[in-house]
């Protein structure tokens, strides 16, 4: 096997979530369904996803005297500093602001496709500005990437419609989404995926719990046909506690896979 291309890092990270915790819990679920013999490594498009393709940099969570935001965005610009393209494992989504800001100065014009029930916009959720409810206001407030498309939204009020067209937000929202809808970029794409934004009859396992979502088959698809580089990706918002099948487990595993090959593909890596 040659020098790993991908790295894993996982944030153990819910304090951030407004409803239910658990998501912390996630990332070594998430490692033990991809390395789980009821399935095999392979990635659809033609790359065996094992261990050894991933520098792993293991798991981070908070800690006593740590900032963990500042701790987030070092330990990503750290693998971006090695040339690595970052898979992270949440954790709940406040994660993603942190990883955007080391991603943004690695990537000056970064895309951002971003699979969710909820738009994750709000000014002010419960006082936090780290809430999970938050993410990506506080990312195009910082300027961290020059799009924003989001894809499997389904519960947008009047003030998140405000939010969205003050930044310029793209939305495929659940209402209009139709098989082959595939936004189309100009450039390298970061991929944050909210479990959520499946159909929870696909991934139980989430905090928030909202029907008529994505089936895991349309995410995929969205996912194999972008045309764009992707370079790096977020899979967040798993959370255990929720997921009393295991099903949800490999359905992020599944998708750290197929996010795995086409970031692979994009890097030029040659199929086996
Ligand atoms: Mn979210
Ligand atoms: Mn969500």
């Amino acid at each position: 096997m040659p020098e790993p291309r991908l790295a894993l890092i996982g944030f153990r990270s819910d304090e951030n979530s407004s409803f239910r915790r658990g998501a912390a819990a996630a990332p070594p679920l998430i490692r033990a369904a991809l390395s789980s013999p009821s399935s095999n490594a392979w990635s659809e498009n033609g790359y065996e996803i094992t261990p050894a393709r991933f520098f792993d940099a293991g798991d981070f969570g908070p800690a006593e005297g740590v900032d963990l935001w500042a701790r987030i965005e070092s330990s990503v610009a750290a693998l971006l500093g090695r040339g690595l393209l970052p898979i992270a494992l949440g954790g709940d989504h406040a994660i993603t602001h942190p990883i955007l800001r080391a991603f943004a100065k690695a990537y000056p014009r970064l895309n951002l496709l971003h699979f969710d029930a909820h738009p994750d916009l709000y000014d002010d959720f419960e006082g936090n500005p780290r809430s999970h409810a938050s993410p990506f206001a506080r990312i195009l407030e910082e300027g961290l990437v020059a799009r924003l498309v989001q894809v499997g939204i389904r519960t947008i009020n009047a003030h998140q419609r405000a939010q969205a067209a003050r930044f310029g937000v793209e939305a495929i929202a659940m209402r209009d989404f139709r098989d082959g809808c595939v936004p189309d970029f100009d450039g390298p794409v970061y991929v944050s995926f909210d479990l959520d934004g499946l159909d929870p009859a696909h991934a139980p396992g989430v905090s928030h719990r909202e029907p008529g979502g994505l089936t895991t088959r349309q995410a995929i698809d969205v996912i194999q046909r972008l045309r764009a580089p992707i370079v790096g990706a977020d899979v967040v918002e798993f959370n255990p506690s929720m997921d009393s099948s295991g099903m949800t487990a490999m359905v992020c595993a599944k998708l750290v896979k197929e996010l795995a090959g086409r970031m692979l593909e994009a890097a030029g890596e040659p199929v086996p």
